[in-house]
């Protein structure tokens, strides 16, 4: 079911549990703002996810309530690995769903890391 963004984290979902080492992961790259992983159910070559280490619910709760040092460290993170991943030149696809009408899983932020093939149209129509 979707995620309703405008409700309180909850520090039971499924990221909550893979940060505090409960859930595994096939982790890409790690600093004190951001955790890097494959997502389970790959829609392209490369997709990994880009989660802040802090309990924000989505896009609307992070950009209103991180700190300038969280935003920038996120930010920073989720270029990093694009880099690292040599997706710079090919060219890559940032996704982060929020709320219902995204059909947002998961109620921790994520940033959704596309590459490797063309990646088609923006939105399905
Ligand atoms: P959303 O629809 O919320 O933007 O995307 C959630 C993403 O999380 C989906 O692409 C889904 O495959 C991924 N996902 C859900 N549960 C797990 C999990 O336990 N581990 C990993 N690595 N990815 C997950």
């Amino acid at each position: 079911m979707a995620v309703d963004a405008t409700l309180p984290y909850d520090d039971q979902n499924v990221f909550a549990k893979i940060l505090r080492g409960e859930i595994p992961n096939r982790t890409v790259y790690e600093d004190d703002f951001a955790l890097v992983f494959h997502d389970i159910n790959p829609q392209a070559p490369t997709h990994v996810l880009v989660i802040p280490k802090g309990a924000y619910v989505c896009w609307d709760d992070f950009s209103a309530k991180a700190s300038d040092a969280e935003i920038a460290g996120f930010v920073r993170a989720v270029g990093k690995v694009a880099r690292d991943l040599g997706l710079v030149a090919p060219g890559y696809r940032l996704l982060a769903n929020t709320g219902t009408n995204s059909h947002q899983e998961v109620p921790h932020l994520h940033v959704h890391l596309f590459a490797g093939q063309p990646l088609g149209p923006m939105l399905v129509r």
